[in-house]
């Protein structure tokens, strides 16, 4: 498989001179297999910088973790989705109270946006229950983990390699740190023993504080994940938007020089392709 990350900053777009290396947009990825299907994760303000961008006829499948802005802001921006050639299929969260459909039209209505989810030509919802489903050539299984509002992570299998997305998670939620018995651990069974993981990593330890509770990790407890899952690599995502490359270049030096990982770990760069 391959991974392009179309966005990486998390909770609101930061473009500027101090964010071009690891980006000022916010989630978007794009999961291509060897046979050329691909899948678009996220549709943040990243999104507009996927290959599937340009698409005009055929399909694409868009998988939504949740429905927070920094997640879906980019879909009214999306050009396939005025495309009547292309088929779009979007898949999110199940929820108890309101259909996939009403909760995203609440963004692609008046006067949040000025065209309705409804007028849009191509377009199938599907309220995904957590669980696994085939979509085209990739095997996805979708699961909740501990972010407010219904939120999944995803483990995407393709071509016999294995990819985990949670790029919003606090696992350490409650006890402070992750815990070590993969039972009670949110997000284990999606990321267990995957080539790549890309996750949360958005707070410094001192930031954390300060912040229980928002729905977020720190670099430490991403590793101690990515430790946990046994994962073959770790890459992180939702970059905190007041951090520059400069910052993020330091902290994930300082922590990988505090301590001994059997992970390999980097800082997910904007628009970078990664060979799962
Ligand atoms: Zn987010
Ligand atoms: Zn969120």
């Amino acid at each position: 498989m391959r991974v392009k990350l179309n966005g990486t900053r998390g909770s609101v777009g930061r473009a500027g001179p101090e964010t071009v290396r690891y980006g000022g947009d916010t989630s978007s990825i794009e999961v291509t297999s060897g046979g050329g299907a691909s899948l678009v994760l996220d549709a943040g303000s990243g999104v507009v910088h996927a290959d599937a961008a340009t698409v005009t006829s055929g399909r694409i499948d868009i998988l939504l973790t949740h429905l927070h802005m920094d997640h879906i802001q980019g879909l009214g921006f999306f050009r396939p989705l005025f495309e009547p050639d292309v088929e779009v299929h979007m898949w999110g969260p199940v929820s108890t109270t309101k259909s996939l459909t009403a909760r995203l039209g609440r963004y692609l209505s008046p006067p949040l946006f000025p065209v309705r989810l409804r007028d849009l030509p191509s377009v199938t919802v599907h309220d995904l229950a957590p669980g696994t489903v085939e979509i085209g050539s990739f095997t996805v299984t979708a699961a909740f983990i501990i972010h407010p509002g219904q939120t999944y992570g995803y483990r995407i299998a393709a071509d016999g390699r294995t990819l985990a997305y949670l790029p919003d998670h606090e696992p350490a939620l409650g006890l402070g740190r992750v815990p070590t018995d993969p039972r009670w651990t949110s997000g284990y069974a999606l990321a267990e023993g995957v080539d790549v993981l890309i996750h949360d990593a958005q707070y410094t330890d001192d930031e954390y504080s300060g912040r229980i509770g928002w729905g977020h990790s720190t670099l430490t407890q991403a590793l101690d994940f990515a430790e946990l899952a046994e994962v073959g690599r770790l890459v992180t995502f939702h970059h905190e938007p007041n951090h520059s490359d400069e910052e993020i270049d330091q902290h994930h030096s300082e922590v990988g020089e505090r301590r001994q990982t059997s992970v390999p770990f980097e800082a997910g760069l904007a628009e970078a392709t990664l060979q799962v």
